[in-house]
């Protein structure tokens, strides 16, 4: 590389994954090649439209590319539908309320500080501020309350409920969540960005066929590249012709809110990329890791509640764990840095009903996805279990938390970054 100055800095982002142990439950390490599709001349060009319908010439090799991730997409979830062109996972859920909403209109999603996205509705994000967000939270126990929500819905009467979260350690129940919004004729918007690809697995229910839209990122557990998909049933879409808000239309609403609705030419070497993760996702092997991913997920939380930790839910069934640290006498950002120093990253986190602000949370939120994808097991992870009981416990000793960063580094070498 020419430049060195940032030929520096992505080599060291590269010794930084690969020295320490990657646990933010929304990251993962993709495959080189991903990385190749990411890295080529499909970025140089411009395609505004659709395959058989672009708004430039030259279009032939590009949409070959954008047809296969799309039938990809189709089979891997099974809709009729795709959109692969969304930049990311909240403009897609921007494109959602921009398909099926008018501003003003009532939505009905999960409180962040309970696990929600910020596009589910908080006050100071678009959904929140054009629309009139209505926000519903765990129980005491941290579980969706599905009651509390029935009622919400009938007195609230939103237009959409969007189900879907940043930080929930259990299973959704989609039939329970499809009959509160038929209850209210509310749109179902699911929001599967971390739990993709456990859904690929067969490790956590689809809700393809109950939720209207199913929106999820492509970087998150099913392990391709930042970008996100939008899957529908329903009429062939007609991106060229307006269409009245019909369930039968989703295609051509979904397909309209994307462009010209919100977005201008698609990223096609994102698009190439996601390609190309949908293939592996595909593969027996796949199924594999999303396997494993719950059952290091499980031996982690197992573990941290031998060693006392106060899990919200009081375990897991999918990738990640919300820990509540007030028993512990240790705050989440405390925690955080901490365990950064010991080479461990995770992230400071709200638990449902926290007494304290969100940027000072009581919590730390962290996942399997990365450490799994890197080949460890369930052994690994008591032994992983135990290097963050070190770091928490001893979160002000930074001649321990060296130590630990020694220990981690001598053992990551063991577990290379794909290649
Ligand atoms: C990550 C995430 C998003 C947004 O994805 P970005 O690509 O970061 O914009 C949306 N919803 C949920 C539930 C997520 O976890």
């Amino acid at each position: 590389m020419k430049d060195k100055e940032i030929e520096k800095l992505i080599k060291a982002e590269v010794v930084r994954q690969s020295e320490g142990l990657e646990m933010i439950p929304s990251e993962n390490h993709t495959s080189t090649d991903v990385l190749k599709a990411l890295g080529c001349r499909l970025t140089d060009k411009y395609s505004e439209g659709y395959p058989g319908m672009r708004y430039y010439g030259g279009c032939e090799v590009v949409d070959a590319v954008e047809n296969l991730a799309r039938d990809r997409a189709k089979k891997l979830f099974g809709t009729t539908h795709a959109n692969v062109q969304p930049y990311s996972g909240s403009p897609a859920n921007q494109a959602v309320y921009f398909a099926l909403l008018d501003p003003g209109d009532t939505v009905m999603g999960m409180d962040l500080y309970f696990g929600g996205h910020m596009t589910h509705g908080l006050k100071v994000n678009f959904s929140g501020k054009w629309f009139n967000s209505v926000l519903y939270q765990t129980g005491k126990d941290g579980y969706l309350d599905y009651e509390a929500m029935a009622k919400m819905a009938v007195k609230e009467k939103p237009k959409m409920i969007i189900a879907g979260a940043t930080v929930y350690p259990r299973i959704f129940d989609w039939e329970k969540l499809k009959a509160i919004a038929d209850s209210v004729g509310a749109w179902f918007l699911a929001d599967v960005s971390h739990i993709a690809g456990l859904i690929v697995a067969g490790e956590h229910p689809s809700p393809v066929g109950l939720a209207d839209v199913v929106m999820t990122t492509t970087h998150k557990t099913l392990r391709g590249p930042r970008g996100a998909i939008l899957l529908c049933n329903g009429k062939e879409s007609t991106p060229l012709k307006k269409v009245e808000r019909q369930r039968e239309n989703l295609p051509t609403l979904i397909d309209r809110a994307i462009i010209p609705g919100l977005q201008g030419g698609p990223h096609n070497h994102q698009t190439a990329a996601i390609a190309v993760a949908l293939n592996e996702a595909a593969q027996p092997a796949f199924k594999t890791y999303g396997q494993q991913v719950v059952k290091n997920a499980k031996t982690l939380a197992n573990e941290l509640t031998n060693r006392g930790y106060n899990l919200v839910t009081g375990g897991t069934d999918n990738h990640l764990m919300l820990i509540d640290l007030s028993s512990k006498g240790v705050l989440g950002a405390e925690a955080e840095k901490a365990l950064g120093k010991a080479g461990i990253t995770v992230n400071k986190n709200t638990v449902p009903f926290d007494p304290r602000p969100p940027f000072s949370p009581s919590g730390i939120r962290l996942g399997t996805p990365a450490l799994t994808t890197r080949g460890m097991k369930e052994a690994e992870m008591v032994q992983v279990a135990g290097w963050i009981d070190q770091a928490i416990t001893h979160s002000a000793d930074d001649k321990i938390l060296n130590k630990l960063s020694i220990e981690i580094k001598a053992f990551c070498k063991q577990y290379p970054l794909p290649a």
